[in-house]
C-alpha cells in the first residue's frame, strides 16, 4: 500500500507541542474557497510549470506535485528527526488535503509510527465515513478538527458540502474520549464576525467534556494566492482582505469564557 503525498515538512512550534513533522496528503472531498493548499485537493499526481525569477530573468521548469510513499518510507524519513521530536515533545501530523481520503495507507502508517513510539496527530475536515474515522482512532493521539461553519447552508456554500457528517463525527470522537483541538478558519464574510463567534461559543460549550484541548483561530491570509496563479486555478478570495489582529483579539475575548486555551494560528 502506497500513499500519495504532496509535501513533508518539519515545523518547530514553540508555544505548542514541540517539533512536528507534517505529512501533507493529497486528495480532499471539500472545496473551500480559502484553501491555501489547492495543490492538495486532487487525489492524483500533477505536473505544473514552475517559474523562478532571478533578477529580470525567468527560469521555467516542470514540477511534479504528488509522490507515492510506503508507510515504511514515511517512517524512515521521520526517524531522521526522532531526536528533535523526543527532546521537544513533538510528533507527527497528517494533514492535507484530507488524510482520511487515503484511509488504508493512513491507518497503516499511523500504526507503524505508534509502534515506533511517535506521538500521532490527524488534521481533518471531519468529512469522512464514520467507520473510516473509527479505523484510525486507536492509532491517533490527537485530532485537529476543523469547524468551518456551524450553519449547514453557509458551510455548503463555501466548502461544497454540508456540515452534518462533520458535526456528528466530532460528537463521536468526543464521546469516545479522544483529544481534539478545534480549528476555526476566520474568514471575512464567512466567519470573521463577533455574532458568529458568540454562536460558536455556544456550539463548543455544549460539547465541552474536557477533551477539547485547545481552540485555534486560523485567520485568512494571502499566502496561498500565489499558488492559485501558479496552478492556473480560480481564486475566489481575490477581493478579500486579511483579518486584523485587533479583530482576532476580540474573538479570543468572546471565546474565553469557555475556559479552553484559545490560540491565534496553530
Ligand atoms: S478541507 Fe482543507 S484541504 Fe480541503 S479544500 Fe478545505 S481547506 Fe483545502
Amino acid at each position: 500500500m502506497k500513499g500519495l503525498i504532496f509535501s513533508i515538512k518539519k515545523y518547530a512550534i514553540h508555544d505548542g507541542p514541540g517539533i512536528r513533522v507534517t505529512v501533507f496528503m493529497k486528495g480532499c472531498p471539500l472545496d473551500c474557497w480559502w484553501c491555501h493548499n489547492p495543490e492538495g485537493k486532487e487525489l492524483a499526481v500533477r505536473m505544473v510549470e514552475r517559474i523562478d525569477r532571478v533578477g529580470d530573468k525567468e527560469f521555467r521548469s516542470q514540477e511534479q506535485v504528488g509522490h507515492e510513499y510506503t508507510p515504511e518510507e514515511i517512517l524512515s524519513k521521520i526517524e531522521a528527526d526522532r531526536v528533535f521530536m523526543e527532546h521537544s515533545g513533538g510528533g507527527v501530523t497528517f494533514s492535507g488535503g484530507e488524510p482520511l481520503m487515503q484511509p488504508v495507507f493512513l491507518r497503516e502508517t499511523l500504526a507503524l509510527l505508534k509502534d515506533s513510539g511517535f506521538h500521532t496527530t490527524v488534521d481533518t475536515s471531519g468529512y469522512a465515513r464514520r467507520e473510516i474515522l473509527q479505523s484510525v482512532m486507536p492509532v491517533t493521539d490527537l485530532f485537529l478538527y476543523d469547524i468551518k461553519h456551524t450553519d449547514p447552508e453557509v458551510h455548503r456554500k463555501f466548502t461544497g458540502v454540508s456540515n452534518e457528517l462533520i458535526i456528528s463525527n466530532l460528537d463521536m470522537l468526543l464521546s469516545e474520549g479522544k483529544d481534539v483541538m478545534i480549528r476555526i478558519p476566520v474568514i471575512p464574510g464567512v466567519s470573521a464576525d463577533a455574532v458568529y463567534m458568540e454562536q460558536l461559543r455556544g456550539f463548543i460549550e455544549s460539547r465541552n467534556n474536557g477533551h477539547i484541548k485547545e481552540i485555534n483561530l486560523l485567520p485568512y491570509h494571502k499566502t496561498g494566492s500565489s499558488k492559485y496563479r501558479r496552478f492556473g486555478l480560480d481564486d475566489r478570495m481575490l477581493s478579500v482582505s486579511q483579518v486584523s489582529n485587533g479583530h482576532l483579539d476580540d474573538y479570543i475575548e468572546i471565546l474565553k469564557p469557555l475556559g479552553i486555551h484559545v490560540k491565534k494560528g496553530g
